[in-house]
């Protein structure tokens, strides 16, 4: 977090432009007086509640946030919010539709990605339309865990290793335990991390066709309830989450293992259909992959990937996943090779895509219909979907590859987002 000292320096100089330093001491001070009117925490979304707290924030509700068709489904949003004043409207397009012949997945399907920013639903079509011309990408998820970490803390490392040494004996039991909480979830593994006097147990799940966080959430605090009133030995704190899962966190623990679901995508693409895509040959793809998976390496980032934040952001927000696992699920890498015939083969392989098709914002009604829109919506899709994003970050990373090895990428955005 070191600034430096020119860059510090000039923020600092146009700070005091425009401010002495005695005035901002004054406005960085904490102000207790005269103390804002809080509203009152409201957890229930109806029309009545909903005009009360535009009315609390002193202003007519707007009608680009209140809008009528938010207003006639308000229901809808009940269990997905606290607070509501209405619904913000981001556009959705469409990228594919995209070939994917995977384990779960089968066929084209149309995806929907909603951002405001341009040029990355064309990107992501251009690189689909490619897929789908050289027959599709394949693709398989490879396993599926997600894990709870609960935090113990002991007088001394002996008890904690005794607690440890119980644990792993009485497993069993907290599977029966953490089980009996879902129809869907099931308890399968656990890891100990003993350091110092705590002790963290790392608990992996499956977790269905739901993304699974409050699922896990609800087990795990099952099994904390019975090692309370069970372990013998004397526990001084305990916290249903240590902070060790990873959730909602890229961390080197979820890159090398999995968390959600793990799935990889190759594709061969021929140099005559990379010529037509995306006017490039197999040597300048590879030539540019190469100093970028440097340029990764030297920067430090968690695998060698160009831009799959982008593509998985923009559906999951597009089909109700919860947007802040991004920061877990956009690491792994991307690997482009020359074949000795002399095509381009391409992988991208990510260990923590979190995604459900049942539960969390998945059944609200503009989600639930762009997850109609691939068939995917409900029991039974999860592992589907899952390798959809993975065949969709496939065509993200050809075409931005592409356009970085060819000098379109400055051209690209100029024209579509200025
Ligand atoms: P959820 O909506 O809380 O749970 C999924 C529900 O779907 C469960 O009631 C489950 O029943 C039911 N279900 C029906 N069919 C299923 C199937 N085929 N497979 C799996 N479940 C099925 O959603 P969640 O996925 O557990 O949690 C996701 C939400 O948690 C997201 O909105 C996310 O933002 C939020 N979140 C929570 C935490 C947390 O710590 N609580 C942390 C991060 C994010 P059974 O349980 O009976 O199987």
């Amino acid at each position: 977090m070191a600034g430096k000292r020119s860059i510090t320096s000039l923020h600092m100089k146009s700070l005091l432009d425009q401010h002495d330093i005695e005035s901002l001491a004054e406005q960085l001070q904490p102000k207790p007086e005269p103390q804002p009117h809080h509203f009152l925490p409201n957890s229930k979304v109806t029309q009545q509640r909903t005009e009360r707290l535009w009315k609390a924030i002193g202003t007519a509700p707007h009608p680009d946030i209140l809008d009528d068709w938010t207003s006639a489904h308000l229901e809808s949003f009940d269990g997905n919010i606290e607070n509501f004043i209405g619904s913000v409207k981001l556009p959705v397009g469409v990228a594919g539709p995209l070939r994917v012949n995977g384990l779960f997945a089968q066929g084209d399907f149309t995806v929907p990605l909603a951002t405001s920013e341009a040029a990355l639903v064309a990107s992501y079509h251009r690189g689909a339309c490619m897929i789908s011309a050289s027959g599709g990408c394949t693709t398989m998820v490879l396993s599926q865990a997600l894990n709870r970490a609960p935090a113990f803390v002991f007088d001394s490392m002996i008890t904690a290793a005794q607690f440890a040494v119980w644990a792993m004996e009485i497993f069993p039991k907290f599977q029966e335990v953490a089980n009996a909480t879902t129809r869907h979830g099931k308890l399968i593994e656990f890891g100990t991390t003993l350091e110092g006097n705590h002790v963290y147990l790392n608990f992996e799940f499956t977790t269905g066709d739901a993304s699974g966080q409050n699922m896990v959430t609800i087990a795990t605090q099952a099994v904390c309830d019975f090692i309370s009133e069970h372990c013998p030995v004397p526990i001084r704190q305990l916290y249903v989450e240590g902070n060790l899962s990873g959730d909602k966190k890229a961390s080197s623990q979820a890159y090398t293992s999995v968390r959600g679901r793990k799935v990889s995508a190759e594709i061969v693409i021929t140099p005559e259909l990379l010529e037509k895509y995306l006017h490039a040959t197999p040597r300048q793809m590879t030539d540019y992959w190469r100093v970028s998976a440097i340029g990764g390496v030297l920067s430090g980032t968690m695998g060698v990937q160009g831009h799959f934040a982008n593509g998985l952001t923009a559906l999951y927000i597009a089909t109700g996943q919860d947007a802040a696992c991004v920061a877990e699920s956009a690491i792994g890498v991307t690997r482009f090779e020359e074949t000795t015939e002399g095509n381009l083969y391409a992988s991208v392989t990510l260990p923590g895509i979190m995604v459900g098709t049942v539960g969390g914002g998945t059944g609200l009604p503009s989600q639930k219909a762009c997850m109609d829109l691939m068939g995917l919506h409900g029991s039974g899709n999860s592992g589907a979907l899952a390798e959809v994003c993975a065949s969709l970050l496939l065509g993200g990373e050809l075409s931005i590859i592409a356009a970085l090895a060819t000098g379109d990428f400055t051209k690209a955005h100029h024209k579509l987002a200025r």
